[in-house]
């Protein structure tokens, strides 16, 4: 049973007990029509009161049910609110804490509702792609008012109880209870229960009206609105259709309406991509082999060594949770450099009021600065963000191992160098972890969690709990160059390079793979990330192995100096202080020029062969990171892509994509890549996983 059974006098009183946030699984939907039954046989039951235990009045389905036969089994959600809005005695809502999605469409079902102060109240479905399915839009039209409702129901946000009890003309709460609402619930159940026992009418929201003064101009202003906000997504537009109807239509069409949209909804991809990225990122919290009660060390003080770009940004996650942070450099003006930086972001933000002035200076009061490595000896965790240079690291993981407490976290932010090397320099490689933070460290929400081979397990639980105290999204990956997110990446860009040797130009590729929704197309990253940085790796590549085979128009281009926005030229052109790219005709010559080298005559590229092309390259390293373990599992790959790069949240990831596409359909697409006349056979060799996946008719996820 998930919600028990009781009496208070004569009021019947049903409590959900489905923790944490008493989801309305099918044994609590059951138990709840139980409780109703029971209650209208007893004769001495006045009126009915429905809460929940804990956290929560309720927070909707329960997501363990989603896209099981027990998420729509009898009583179905519908069939519930039916038998609660049709009960012959009073039912009553008593809400507290959280009332969302099917939370809020059953209180809405119920004669009357009560609150506490303070309640989370949303529908925020459209997160997922769809739109409140039984009933909410509605009746939550009729009880807030048509664009209050609306409003909610496309931004899917919560706004709180007292807020909506202001409202003029609300129908939504009945009383507002300060102080114990359970006493003050029951009392206002035994009104009410008086009041229809002699033989007043049960009110229900389905019987209002939802109005509005001008509703054509208002929907047609919404449409719009919507439109040029929600871009790739098709549910927005659907809530307005269906709040339309909430007004333009008798309750029982406009029910049929709303049953009608969402079941087109959830059929959707863009849907589809919105729950496998829900899922994922609770997925990726979760490591298979670390059970999730393993304990975790306490984190009150942190560490961190070097003040440059990734120190600074690192330091301010952490002062932004209030843990104060001790930051270690070479030199005085290395650490007065850094701080600067650091007090010029947090102005920024109080400038542009995202940041009120005291708790700027509050934040700035938990940092520390100094030269000392002593004052790094009661950090609990330590993070080192110095230059990409195995000997410097060296150095500080030595000078670390002797000073840092026992059982102190050592964590390395490096992007590119082994950490197992890193562990093994210190007397305690089971401390010794890999946090490989984004850049802008303080904005990104990525975070890889790099396991060495003899990380311990109770560093991972700890930095997975820390990652979501500075709101990072974790996910965890072995030792190998690159990790998930840039080894995948590397092919991807040498990807774009081929296709500038066969006839494409940088603007064509960035167009194309943006209109298919990344942030920003290779050329144009690139141009903001440093051209010389992959110059650099790939120099390094090319010493293990001479017959790797790329576009040598990205050397050109670096050795021409253009590295990028830095310099004021790279794959673009830049106007001083803009971030505005310009096509270039001299980086267009020069790629022209090296084509006639070569003898390579250009061909015409579709937009679609350039998306395939590109995501597909992305597609065949993240199978052979799950193949070698380094991720491990095919929604991990899709987190990082969807958080880090920029892929497009409407299409899930790169390897939902391809299952979207079918993997049979991309081997099949690699293969015609790799006969391409200037394709590479050795780079569009499909991994075997997916080769495997392919024929068997499998997907990733
Ligand atoms: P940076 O050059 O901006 O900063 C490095 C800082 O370390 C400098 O301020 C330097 O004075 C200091 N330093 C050097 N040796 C030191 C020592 N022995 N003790 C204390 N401080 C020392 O570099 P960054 O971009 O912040 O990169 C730092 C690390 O983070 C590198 O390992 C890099 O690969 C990694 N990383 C960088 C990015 C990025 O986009 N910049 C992203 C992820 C990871």
């Amino acid at each position: 049973m998930s919600a028990s059974y009781e009496r208070r006098g004569d009021v019947a009183v049903i409590t959900l007990t489905n923790p944490p946030v008493n989801g309305l699984s099918h044994a609590t939907r059951t138990a709840i029509a139980a409780g109703i039954d029971q209650a209208e046989r007893d004769a001495t039951v006045k009126a009915i009161l429905i809460t929940g235990a804990g956290k929560a009045f309720s927070g909707g389905a329960d997501i363990r049910e989603f896209g099981t036969p027990k998420a729509l089994a009898e009583p179905a959600l519908w069939a519930l609110l039916g038998i609660v809005e049709s009960a012959q005695k009073p039912v009553v809502a008593a809400i507290h804490s959280v009332a969302m999605g099917g939370g809020l469409e059953l209180a809405m079902a119920c004669h009357y509702r009560v609150a506490a102060p303070g309640a989370s109240i949303a529908l925020p479905e459209v997160k997922l792609g769809l739109l409140p399915g039984a009933g909410g839009t509605q009746r939550f039209p009729r009880v807030v008012g048509v664009e209050t409702a609306l409003n909610m129901i496309v931004a899917g946000e919560p706004a709180k109880s007292e807020q909506l009890a202001k409202l003029p003309g609300q129908k939504l709460f009945d009383r507002m209870i300060d102080g114990d609402l359970m006493a003050g619930a029951v009392e206002f159940a035994r009104e009410v229960g008086a009041k229809h026992a002699a033989g007043a009418p049960l009110p229900k929201v389905r019987d209002l009206k939802a109005t509005h003064p001008n509703p054509d101009g208002y929907f047609q202003f919404a449409r719009n609105t919507v439109k040029a906000m929600a871009k790739n997504f098709p549910a927005p537009a659907k809530c307005v259709d269906a709040v339309e109807a909430a007004v333009k239509r008798p309750f029982d069409e406009g029910i049929k309406f709303e049953r009608e949209l969402f079941a087109a909804l959830m059929q959707t991809p863009e849907s589809a991509a919105l729950r496998h990225a829900f899922f994922a990122e609770r997925a990726a919290a979760k490591i298979p082999d670390v059970p999730e009660d393993t304990p975790v060390r306490p984190v009150a003080k942190l560490g961190v060594v070097g003040a440059g770009t990734m120190g600074g940004g690192i330091s301010m996650n952490f002062l932004n949770a209030g843990i104060p942070v001790v930051i270690l450099e070479t030199s005085q003006e290395a650490l007065d450099r850094g701080l600067a930086v650091i007090r010029k972001n947090y102005e920024a933000q109080v400038k542009k009021g995202k940041l009120d002035a005291g708790t700027y200076e509050k934040r700035m009061a938990l940092l520390k600065p100094t030269l000392s490595y002593d004052d790094l000896r009661d950090a609990d965790l330590i993070i080192e963000a110095v230059f990409e240079d195995m000997g410097i690291k060296e150095q500080v993981f030595r000078r670390l191992d002797e000073i840092a407490k026992p059982g102190a976290i050592l964590a390395t932010n490096t992007s590119t160098l082994d950490v197992n090397h890193i562990a093994r320099v210190t007397k305690r490689p089971s401390d010794v972890v890999g946090l490989h933070f984004f850049s802008p460290a303080n904005v990104m929400k990525l975070l890889e969690v790099v396991r060495g081979s003899a990380t311990a397990k109770d560093v991972l639980a700890t930095v997975m709990a820390l990652a979501k105290t500075i709101k990072k999204t974790a996910v965890v990956a072995g030792v190998c160059d690159g990790f998930i997110g840039n080894r995948m990446l590397e092919f991807y860009v040498r990807e774009a390079g081929f296709l500038l040797d066969e006839g494409c130009s940088p603007s064509q590729v960035d167009r194309a793979i943006e209109k298919f929704g990344f942030a920003m197309g290779p050329f144009r990253m690139n141009d903001m990330a440093g051209n010389d940085i992959g110059w650099a790796i790939r120099k390094r590549r090319l010493r293990e192995n001479p017959s790797l085979k790329y576009s040598k128009t990205t050397d050109l281009l670096c050795e021409a100096g253009r590295f990028g926005q830095k310099t004021g030229a790279g794959w673009y052109d830049y106007k001083p202080g803009a971030r505005d790219a310009i096509p270039s005709p001299l980086v267009d010559k020069m790629i022209a020029d090296h084509r006639q080298a070569l003898g390579l005559t250009p061909r015409k590229v579709s937009d679609d062969e350039i998306v395939h092309r590109l995501v597909y390259a992305l597609v065949n390293e993240g199978a052979r990171l799950l193949e070698e373990g380094i991720a491990s599992k095919a929604s991990d790959v899709d987190i990082v892509y969807l958080t880090g790069y920029g892929f497009p949240l409407h299409r899930g990831g790169p390897l939902k994509y391809a299952d979207t596409q079918g993997l049979y359909n991309v081997v099949r697409a690699m293969r015609r890549f790799a006969e391409n006349p200037q394709g590479d056979p050795a780079f569009w060799e499909p991994a075997p996983l997916l080769a495997k996946l392919a024929s068997e008719g499998k997907t990733f996820n």
